[in-house]
């Protein structure tokens, strides 16, 4: 292994998380479905709906309000605690969740049903089968991340000594790609990891 293997590392093509998500843990209990909500307020997503922004028109199209949080809340008080909420905040149920927790559309469901949860650090409902599973996905980041912060550490330390201008180019790249990399997870605390 090479003092450059790291870049192995942040090149590999681990595929899509929910590409390789395993299906039969979910529990089928239907929350996710049941009490959802976006960082859009409700208005927004109407306005960039109204503007064919397609993430929010197939949100509208699956999803309508709750006319209040406590009526979010009568329904699952948990989830709505979990998620968190402030006065802009609106929860959502979809309208093809059937009674008995399975969606009526299940074949023909929407990309933002299919790749959910779709990233590791995705907030899912107290209780969801993934959570486990989830953490562990998290935890190979961080490592990851962890191993990279050192590899860039090592390249910093390099370049503080003589190397020729073609070995300095090639370490200034290699810094910013993994400084690329860690900025991905920056709005999950990655600077502090
Ligand atoms: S369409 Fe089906 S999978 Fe998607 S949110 Fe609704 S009930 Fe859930
Ligand atoms: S909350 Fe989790 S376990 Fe329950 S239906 Fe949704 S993905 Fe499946």
């Amino acid at each position: 292994m090479n003092q450059y293997s790291n870049i192995k590392i942040m090149n590999e093509t681990n595929g899509f998380l929910w590409e390789r998500r395993p299906q039969n843990l979910c529990k089928k209990c239907g929350k996710c479905c049941r009490v959802a909500t976006t960082s859009k307020s409700y208005t927004e997503l109407q306005e960039l709906a109204k503007a064919g922004d397609q993430g929010a028109c197939d949100f509208l199209e699956l999803f309508e309000p709750y006319e209040t949080i406590e009526e979010a809340m009568l329904v699952d008080r948990a989830t709505v605690e979990h998620i968190g909420y402030d006065k802009n905040t609106t929860f959502y149920r979809c309208r093809f969740l059937q009674k008995n927790n399975l969606c009526s559309r299940y074949d023909t469901r929407k990309d933002l049903c299919r790749h959910c949860p779709a990233t590791a650090f995705s907030l899912v409902p107290p209780g969801c089968g993934f959570t486990d599973w989830l953490h562990e996905e998290q935890q190979k980041i961080i490592d990851k991340v962890k191993a990279l912060k050192a590899e860039k550490y090592s390249y910093q330390q390099e370049l503080k000594g003589e190397c020729s201008e073609h070995k300095r180019i090639m370490l200034n790249k290699l810094i910013a790609s993994i400084d690329t990399y860690i900025n991905n997870y920056s709005k999950y605390g990655a600077q502090n990891w």
